[in-house]
């Protein structure tokens, strides 16, 4: 084993928790190592996650709106053919150029990129398993752990990434299935269905819950999705739990059963998509030899520091507390320099929006109205469906709602949930004002350049402390 000497920080994980710490550490002049056994830097989002998904999620909704949406707009178009091939490889295109932009960054900021497995040796030792084989040994006065997380599986069925699969396999399927069946429809679960179902697969999407959208997505924004999506082709099947599988056929068949018990039925599909749900991944860091301790859930547990037992050892990202998304885990990275810096770091965990690529987007910040109500805290809501949206109508795009939840005594925004074309980027003007404190009315008596779709969004806040104009 060589010894590498020390390093001022040494990152275990190079996904987006760990790249951003690392690039951030070098920045502040940190000697820094990261270590990542992928093979290439930016973790599950970069890799297998956020980006390929939206690669798909973008081509297949312009494949999908060229065969069934162009006539209206005066445009005739012959023979419209998928080439899947040529799709995925796009993709891969984008991965590539992104990840190998990463490396050039951690080059550029004096970090050193160990390719191979981390795993510790004692409080300040690091030792690597090298992908070209042999031994690297690091010594550090600060770790980060930011290993990030995994699909759950399920049981009875055996993830192969082909017949069975997680969001990984849903990224590479060779062929259009002819029946998909999603278990869970959460986030991964709605996104992969929108892309399979427009690519011409019939997709049935299981849910447990009464509502779509996972954990988060105010209710009457879940249900207005559901109806879109169902009207695009996608079959729900709420309060409904897949029981087991058998995946021994030549099709996989599933007993699905009402969630809170009765008849049981079976679904059969060619491709099953389980997205119930990611969890922590920390095996291979041999953390009981320096006591670091997990909760129930296998996240590593830390204090607001994001301090270990160990105040020199932090984790960040999806091993640990708090939402798995990687917008959080960037926030994270960047105060965990900072408090290894200065001692001083922040982030808002009350103010991270949420983002479902579908057509038309889902995306919110704050608290829902579901959870305002729990509170008790009297509040107003103000709604303006694109429907009324000057450019919405010239786009032939109007489908959704922004609805604005602001406190009924100071008028402070609480939260804001939209459904509709463009909502993952309007929601940044959301958590702006909320993370600035701002009122509706703040917004209201904002100037909005018209026309755009961001009118709406002004026009819901004018409808939360008065009314809009245009409905
Ligand atoms: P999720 O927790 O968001 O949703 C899983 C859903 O599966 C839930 O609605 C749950 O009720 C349901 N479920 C669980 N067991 C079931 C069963 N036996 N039968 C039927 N339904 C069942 O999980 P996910 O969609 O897998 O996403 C995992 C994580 O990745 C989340 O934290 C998510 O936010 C994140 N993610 C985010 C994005 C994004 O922001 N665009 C994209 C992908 C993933």
């Amino acid at each position: 084993a060589s010894e590498s000497g020390d390093h001022d920080l040494v990152i275990i994980g190079g996904g987006v928790a760990g790249y951003v710490a690392a690039i951030k550490a070098g920045q502040e002049g940190l000697k820094t190592a990261c270590i990542e056994k992928r093979g290439t830097l930016g973790g599950t989002c970069l890799n297998v996650g956020c980006i390929p998904s939206k690669s798909l999620l973008n081509n297949s909704h312009l494949y999908h709106q060229i065969l069934h949406d162009t006539k209206k707009r005066g445009i005739e178009v012959g023979d419209v053919k998928l080439n899947l091939t040529q799709m995925m490889k796009a993709k891969d295109t984008s991965v590539e150029g992104l990840t190998k932009g990463v490396e050039f960054l951690l080059k550029k900021n004096g970090v050193d990129y160990v390719k191979g497995a981390g795993s510790f040796v004692d409080a300040n030792t690091v030792k690597v398993a090298l992908n070209d084989g042999g031994e690297k040994t690091l010594r550090a006065k600060n770790i980060i752990i930011a290993t990030g997380s995994e699909a759950t599986g399920f049981p009875g069925l055996n993830i192969d990434e082909k017949r069975i699969i997680t969001s990984t396999g849903a990224l590479a399927l060779t062929e259009v299935p002819k029946k998909m069946v999603v278990i869970g429809g959460g986030i991964i679960g709605l996104e992969m269905a929108s892309v399979w179902s427009r690519l011409g697969a019939e997709v049935t999407v299981v849910e447990f819950l009464g509502q779509i959208g996972g954990p988060g997505m105010d209710a009457e924004i879940a249900k207005q999705a559901q109806k879109i999506l169902g009207k695009q082709g996608i079959k729900f099947k709420t309060n409904t739990k897949v029981v087991s599988g058998d995946d021994s056929g030549s099709t996989i068949a599933l007993n699905i059963e009402a969630a809170k018990g009765g008849k049981e039925e079976v679904l059969d599909a060619d491709v099953v998509l389980v997205a119930i749900g990611r969890r922590p991944y920390t095996e291979g860091l041999n953390l009981e030899q320096v006591g670091i301790e997990k909760d129930d859930r296998g996240r590593l547990v830390i204090d607001q520091e994001y301090r270990t037992k160990l105040p020199h050892v932090r984790v960040i990202g999806d091993c640990t507390f708090g939402p798995m998304l990687a917008h959080k885990a960037e926030e994270e990275a960047v105060a965990a320099i900072e408090y290894i810096k200065t001692g001083y770091g922040h982030v808002n965990y009350a103010c991270i929006p949420s983002v479902m690529y579908t057509h038309p987007e889902v995306a919110w910040v704050g608290q829902n109205e579901a959870e305002i109500k729990a509170s008790g805290v009297k509040y107003r809501v103000g709604t303006f469906p694109f429907s009324a949206n000057s450019r919405a109508k010239t786009n032939l795009d109007t489908e959704g709602v922004v609805k604005f939840i602001a406190d009924a005594e100071t008028d402070r925004i609480l939260g804001v949930h939209i459904i509709g074309p463009g909502a993952g980027e309007m929601i940044a003007e959301a958590t702006l004002a909320i993370e600035y404190g701002a009122s509706s009315e703040d917004i209201a008596r904002t100037c909005h350049a018209h026309p755009t779709l961001s009118e709406a969004f002004k026009e819901a806040a004018m409808a939360t402390y008065s009314k809009p104009i245009h409905f």
